[in-house]
């Protein structure tokens, strides 16, 4: 589905990666399961998840050393990691071995508390999916009632143009590519043409002119689009 936050699960035994795919999926989230750390680092590379939910057991490349190879990388870095691992000494471990992980959860988990973790590393990542406002300057977005803002006036925008925007909030500043913006506002499984996006940039553009109020979306010359 367009939009949606993906969750990459790495997890060996087949039985506890469907449970958790399961309930990931109910929580209204994309997942994508591997059962390897060699997987894990094609699967990131592919299709960036937005968290990764690791388990430290893994045969050949472990749970630790994909999570440092992630964290070093410069374009995988910030993707939170929850590692998982069967023993709080192991946890005390990982944490001594600074491999960058951004929470911790011992087996056995109940599977609230850890959905409970997930969504706190998408709030710092993807706010929109679990907030209510996103607030940029004097633009605002009402994630509850679909309706969005600028100074005062409501402003009236098409499905698309409502995604990008939200694209856009989420992360001030961040320059997207076309290709972003293709997977987060139409889809990751969608053929459509780059030029689709300039299209309704424009269009987006131009709902929120709203009387002197300038143009906050920046076009990056061979690189995309970013707000402010
Ligand atoms: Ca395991």
């Amino acid at each position: 589905m367009a939009g949606e936050p993906l969750v990459l699960v790495v997890e060996d035994e087949p039985a506890q990666r469907e449970v958790l795919a399961y309930n990931i999926r109910a929580e209204g989230y994309d997942v994508h399961t591997v059962a390897s750390g060699d997987e894990a680092l094609v699967a990131v590379q592919e299709t960036p998840p937005d968290v990764i939910v690791l388990d430290w057991m893994l045969p050949a490349v472990s749970g630790i050393e994909v999570c440092r190879q992630l964290k070093m990388g410069t374009d995988t870095a910030k993707i939170p990691i929850i590692m998982l691992s069967a023993r709080s000494e192991e946890i005390d471990k990982v944490r001594g071995l600074e491999t960058g992980a951004d929470d911790y959860v011992t087996k056995p988990y109940s599977v609230a508390e850890l959905l409970a973790r997930v969504r706190t590393q998408l709030r710092r990542v993807r706010p929109a999916t679990v907030g209510e406002r996103l607030e940029y300057e004097d633009i605002a977005i009402d994630l509850a009632e679909h309706r969005t803002y600028r100074g005062g006036d409501e402003l009236h925008l098409g499905p698309t143009e409502y995604r990008l925007l939200t694209a856009f909030m989420e992360r001030p500043g961040r320059v997207w590519s076309r290709e972003q913006l293709l997977d987060r506002v139409w889809g990751r499984d969608i053929y459509v043409d780059s030029r689709t996006v300039d299209v309704h940039v424009g269009r987006l553009r131009k709902a929120l002119k709203v009387g002197e109020a300038g143009d906050p979306i920046r076009t990056v010359r061979g690189a995309g689009y970013a707000l402010g």
